[in-house]
């Protein structure tokens, strides 16, 4: 069979421990057989990134800028440990926070569903995918123990010399003052990011805050997804048979509880930090995730959603056999080769993606599983639990069942 051909390369940034193995082995196994396979390699290990002073992580981004899709692998954040373990030069900062502030997106993350692992939620039947804004209010606050009887104040000067100032309490006793911000940048960004992604994936959009309390601050966000929908989205919305919907954080967690799925439900910071855990976990493992940064001028990151599996790697390197998930980190694949797809109009590669994705699922569904997922099995044969390269290749013969 001839290869698939591609025009425009995927950003590739290759990562650490356990998912750098996987990634081998997913392309060696699921890809290149089949498609000739056109990438720009980064490699963003953490030996690489060390020794090119972490610039190989920014001309990463930069070309993500430049070519539209990327694929990431899960990258060690170095802490105190691995500072020791790598003999680092730097404390490097996390990849995904230097990727995120250059391209300025939101990160959307949703669940794989297979028959046979159950929500815990049993009336959710498709996907929620959760869109959290990832910029400002409490993750850049300040705030101050206040030590004694005083007055707190909120005081802006701004550059024409005009000052706003209020009295915020007139402390009698101890307690504590935090200030938060926000851009309208920052906040029209992660609206089109949402508006843009509901059309992409055809899905409805909910956002909810608490602008009943907030009057001035959540306001700003319910008017500023109201605008960018009237302006920019209602026409195709409309023409997709798509629907906008705003209402109040406490109304929508209910409404999600009681919701059979198949929506994007947009969340500022906090809400979309707190949430997106509840509704993955309730979905049942991270390693069935998908993940992907979108940023306002329609650039795409995939990655998976857990880190480097560091504790199945150190097994590894024992030469024990282990059995990790590689589902999310395939997905990241079959997702930026679909996009890639529809950008350049190739269908057989948006096929092949597919095709890939459906045959993971059945192999799943027929009881062949990796370990983590086996002990969340619910189907009527007992789970046939194997490591990692005998789930892919499990998949592979799926794939080519279906291919033929
Ligand atoms: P982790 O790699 O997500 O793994 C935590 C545990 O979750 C694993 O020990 C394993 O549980 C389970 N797990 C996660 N993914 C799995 C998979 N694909 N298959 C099977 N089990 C899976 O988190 P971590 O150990 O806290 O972090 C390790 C490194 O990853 C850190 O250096 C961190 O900086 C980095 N990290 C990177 C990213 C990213 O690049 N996006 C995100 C998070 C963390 P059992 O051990 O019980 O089997
Ligand atoms: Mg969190």
């Amino acid at each position: 069979m001839a290869k698939i051909q591609m025009k425009t390369p995927l950003v590739e940034m290759d990562g650490d421990e356990m998912t750098r193995i996987l990634w081998k082995d997913i392309k060696d196994i699921l890809l290149t057989p089949y498609i000739d396979l056109k990438t720009e390699y980064y490699d963003l290990g953490l030996p690489e990134r060390d020794k090119t002073g972490d610039r190989v992580t920014v001309e990463a981004a930069e070309a993500t800028k430049k070519y539209g899709v990327a694929v990431k692998c899960a990258t060690i954040t170095p802490n105190a440990q691995r500072m020791d373990e790598y003999k680092l030069h730097e404390m490097w900062k996390s990849p995904n926070g230097t990727i995120r502030a250059i391209l300025d997106g939101t990160v959307f993350r949703a669940p794989i569903m297979v028959k046979g692992i159950s929500p815990v939620v049993k009336n959710w039947e498709k996907p929620i995918t959760i869109a959290r804004h990832a910029y400002g209010d409490v993750y850049r606050s300040t705030e101050f123990r206040i030590p004694g009887p005083g007055k707190a104040e909120l005081l802006f000067r701004g550059e024409d010399g005009q000052e706003l100032r209020q009295t915020i309490y007139d402390f009698e006793c101890p307690g504590v003052l935090q200030g938060q911000y926000n851009k309208d940048t920052s906040i029209r960004s992660f609206a089109r990011s949402c508006f843009q992604y509901a059309v992409d994936t055809k899905q409805d959009l909910w956002f909810s805050t608490k602008d009943t309390i907030s009057k001035k601050y959540d306001h700003t966000f319910k008017d500023i997804f109201q605008e960018t929908y009237e302006k920019e989205y209602r026409d195709q919305f409309e023409a997709l048979g798509l629907t906008y919907f705003y209402t109040l954080i406490d109304d929508a967690v209910a409404r999600v509880i009681r919701s059979k799925g198949g929506y994007i439900w947009a969340c500022k910071n906090y809400d979309g930090d707190v949430m997106s855990d509840m509704v993955s976990t309730a979905f049942g493992s991270l390693a069935m995730m998908t993940s992907v940064l979108v940023s306002p001028d329609g650039k795409y990151e995939y990655e998976a959603a857990h880190g480097t599996v560091t504790r199945h790697y150190y097994k590894y390197l024992k030469g024990e056999s282990t059995s990790t998930n590689p589902v999310a980190t395939l997905f990241a694949w079959t997702g930026a080769l679909r996009k890639r797809g529809e950008l350049d109009g190739l269908e057989d590669l948006q096929h092949f993606a597919d095709q890939l994705e459906a045959a993971t699922v059945a192999t799943i569904e027929g009881g062949t599983m990796t370990k983590d997922l086996a002990g969340l099995w619910e189907g009527s044969a007992p789970a046939n639990a194997v490591d990692s390269a005998a789930f892919l290749s499990a998949i592979k013969a799926e794939l080519d069942r279906r291919l033929a």
